[in-house]
């Protein structure tokens, strides 16, 4: 077993966050829900984790940080919309959650993230 002194996070996995303190961190300083609410964002201090949130969701669409989804087969729900207002990307334990309450169940897909880093 061995302590990693960790200077600087992997690039890929945390992202300095610009956000209005204490609230929502936003991955890009010129994402328009930002700018509404601060005409002049300041970056984070420290790193932001995208799976730890909250994240803006517009954020992490435009960052393409893999997300986990469900759709459901029989009404054509899907975790998407009815979650529109999660903040973080989803992960496994989300869509399984969502599938878990979703009223018609069985037919709901879990869909993988589309990973584009591993994907070059
Ligand atoms: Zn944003
Ligand atoms: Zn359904």
């Amino acid at each position: 077993m061995s302590v990693a002194t960790v200077e600087q996070p992997a690039w890929l996995e945390w992202i300095r966050p610009w956000y209005p303190a204490g609230q929502v961190g936003h991955i890009f300083a010129d994402c328009p829900d930002l700018l509404g609410q601060m005409p002049a964002p300041v970056e984070g201090a420290g790193w932001l984790d995208p799976f730890k949130g909250p994240v803006c969701g517009e954020c992490v669409k435009r960052a393409g940080i893999p997300s986990w989804q469900a759709e459901c087969d029989t009404c054509c729900a899907s975790m998407a919309e009815e979650w529109a207002d999660h903040s973080a990307p989803f992960t496994k334990a989300d869509a399984e959650l969502w599938r878990d309450e979703h009223r018609c169940q069985p037919s709901v897909r879990l869909i993988e993230p589309y990973d584009t880093r591993k994907n070059r």
